[in-house]
């Protein structure tokens, strides 16, 4: 059917009536196989559970209409998607990615790309002149992040499709902090999108999962897939079950949740205790406009820095009582942590940041929670 809203397809296509017992929630398909027609071919079109599951299938359907592609491929968590999405890149060829991108996808492609005969370059993609720059004819592969983590810094999704255009290099974007809720990569030209579906689309701190969504059939989805089905790094029908249950409600999270957190930024932004607030809904925050054209909300997100600095914005973490010291994001539970005491010493976050996810607390109780955190 065409022309239905993603809040309705959300709900529709994560959670299909059960045909067999017309239970109006789907059934949880634990079986690991399924019976054959003597020929090999599954009866109702499943064979094998790491090949296809009808739980998977809701998901993964899902998530390639929120998106708007042709496909979306799950995998067991947001690091064995990025790990499937290098596979797509053919060998002695070179990647190109975002400096400041996730900690746990740089380890990947540290790692494995060289493993697997990828030349791995870093690039500012909040730049496009570094970014033209650095896409050159080798390049098979660009993989952005964007809203980056933990700055907030916003890359121009179809400046950079332009340029990667031009070389013949696919991009791929990381779409965890902005979920096709607020950001829709591939109407800016991108041709594939990375999910870690442990944060939003989850949305409750209580499952891992990943997927990979494809802008149209061709060898980058074919070679995902096969990945999947060999690789092996699936997730099991029951998390589907939850992360389907999870979907259906992701729009909703996600307008409430960027609400919340837009009131709390602006609260924080007036605390004498704070020093600069990096949110991309807030007209100080330098990738403001770029943000505004690109997304339809700045997100749920953001990070502050203390004043007083390192320790204070540790103590600070300590001393809040609603919201927990965890890190991960997404949850309808806000979460704060000081940002480099996660990131390592080399890191390039400053020492006075603390980030927080916003949940669906009511924002005025997350606002006096720490306000008496800061003023104690
Ligand atoms: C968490 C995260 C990942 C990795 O996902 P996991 O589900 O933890 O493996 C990748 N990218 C971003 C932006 C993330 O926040």
């Amino acid at each position: 059917m065409t022309g239905r809203r993603i809040e309705t397809d959300a709900v529709h296509i994560a959670r299909p009536v059960d045909a067999a017992t017309g239970g109006v929630a789907p059934a949880l398909v634990r079986a690991s196989t399924f019976l054959h027609d003597g020929q090999g071919a599954g009866i109702q079109g499943f064979g094998y559970t790491r090949y296809d599951n009808p739980n998977r299938q809701q998901v993964e359907r899902t998530v390639a209409r929120l998106e708007g592609g042709h496909e979306a491929v799950a995998f067991a968590s947001g690091n064995a998607a990025s790990f499937a999405l290098l596979l797509s890149a053919a060998p002695g060829t070179r990647v190109i990615a975002s400096r400041d991108s996730y900690r746990g996808t740089q380890m990947v492609l540290d790692t494995y790309g060289t493993r697997m005969g990828l030349e791995v370059v870093y690039a500012d993609a909040t730049d496009l002149d570094a970014m033209r720059a650095a896409i050159t004819p080798e390049v098979s592969l660009v993989y952005v992040e964007t809203p980056t983590n933990p700055l907030i810094r916003i890359a121009d999704i179809a400046g950079i499709a332009a340029i990667c255009r031009e070389a013949g290099a696919l991009l791929a974007v990381d779409n965890t902090f902005a979920t096709p809720i607020l950001q829709r990569p591939f109407e800016h030209g991108a041709d594939l999108v990375v999910h870690s579906a442990t944060k939003f689309m989850g949305g409750h701190s209580d499952l891992l999962a990943g997927l990979v969504v494809a802008r149209e059939a061709g060898a980058a989805l074919d070679a995902i897939r096969h990945w999947q089905k060999y690789g092996g790094a699936v997730p099991a029908p029951d998390v589907c079950w939850l992360l389907g249950r999870s979907l259906a409600t992701l729009p909703v999270r996600m307008h409430q949740q960027c609400a919340n957190a837009m009131q709390v930024a602006e609260a924080l932004a007036e605390h004498p205790a704070i020093s600069e607030v990096l949110h991309a809904g807030l007209p100080s925050h330098p990738g403001h406009a770029l943000a505004m054209r690109q997304m339809s909300h700045g997100g749920a997100v953001f990070s502050f820095r203390v004043r007083a600095g390192r320790e204070a914005a540790i103590a600070t973490t300590l001393a809040t009582q609603l919201c927990r010291c965890a890190t991960s994001l997404g949850g309808v539970e806000t979460l704060i942590e000081h940002r480099q005491s996660q990131d390592g010493v080399d890191s390039n976050t400053p020492p006075d940041l603390i980030r927080i996810s916003i949940g669906l607390e009511h924002p005025a109780d997350l606002i006096a929670d720490l306000d008496q955190a800061l003023t104690r």
